[in-house]
């Protein structure tokens, strides 16, 4: 019987998942979240590069689920801030960080700080283990813009409504999902993972 590869994507965070999955679907295989199995468990993010903690993720995860699993890991690099908050962007401001009291602590941060020297990129590392904690794939890829003064639109999660993709002059706030999906740096990211997908499934390892 042919069965379709099943990919579990690693991420606790809901919004993340929702935009994983739509990338993925497209490529024929069917995807789960954490959600879907109640022995999964959150996965202590111990490493110090985005490379690190997305093979944590995915690792520890394929191992207690027995199947394949998509570590993720990302944030946001803000050069005036020497590349901070980066792996530490979801807990940036502090214990009980929430995405509100993130983005008021950037705003602080770089209240001194003139337009042009507000450059930014998000980073987003992918790592695909096996069942048995193998790395199979690996992907990275970035995302350039600025930060802007004050929070613009409600789409998107994080720093969506302070990043500006300069082209646009337009935060992710602003541009929405769809356009998000072409040029983020998950979707960046996702878009390099897909050859090394596609070999996996047609070398028949990940059935
Ligand atoms: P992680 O779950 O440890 O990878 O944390 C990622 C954090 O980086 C999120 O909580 C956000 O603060 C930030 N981040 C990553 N990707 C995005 C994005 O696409 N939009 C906005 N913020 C993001």
């Amino acid at each position: 019987m042919n069965r379709q590869p099943c990919l579990v994507l690693g991420t606790g965070n809901r919004k993340k998942g929702v935009e994983l999955a739509a990338l993925f679907a497209p490529l024929g295989i069917t995807v789960q979240t954490l959600a879907d199995f109640p022995e999964s468990f959150q996965v202590d993010e111990t490493g110090n590069t985005f490379a690190e903690n997305a093979a944590c993720k995915a690792i520890e995860q394929a191992r207690r689920l027995d199947r394949w699993v998509l570590g993720e890991d990302s944030g946001l690099m803000v050069d005036a801030l020497g590349g901070s908050p980066g792996i530490y962007s979801a807990r940036f401001s502090g214990p009980g960080a929430t995405d509100a009291s993130n983005n008021a602590y950037l705003l602080d941060k770089l209240s001194d700080t003139p337009l042009a020297e507000r450059t930014a990129h998000y980073v987003c590392h992918m790592t695909l283990s096996d069942p048995s904690g193998r790395i199979a794939a690996e992907s990275e890829d970035v995302c350039r813009g600025r930060v802007v003064f004050a929070p613009r639109g409600e789409h998107g999660f994080g720093y969506d409504p302070l990043f500006e993709v300069v082209e646009y002059h337009r935060t992710f706030g602003e541009l929405g999902a769809v356009v998000k999906a072409c040029l983020s740096h998950r979707s960046r990211a996702a878009r390099r993972l897909v050859p090394q997908l596609a070999r996996l499934v047609e070398s028949g390892r990940w059935r």
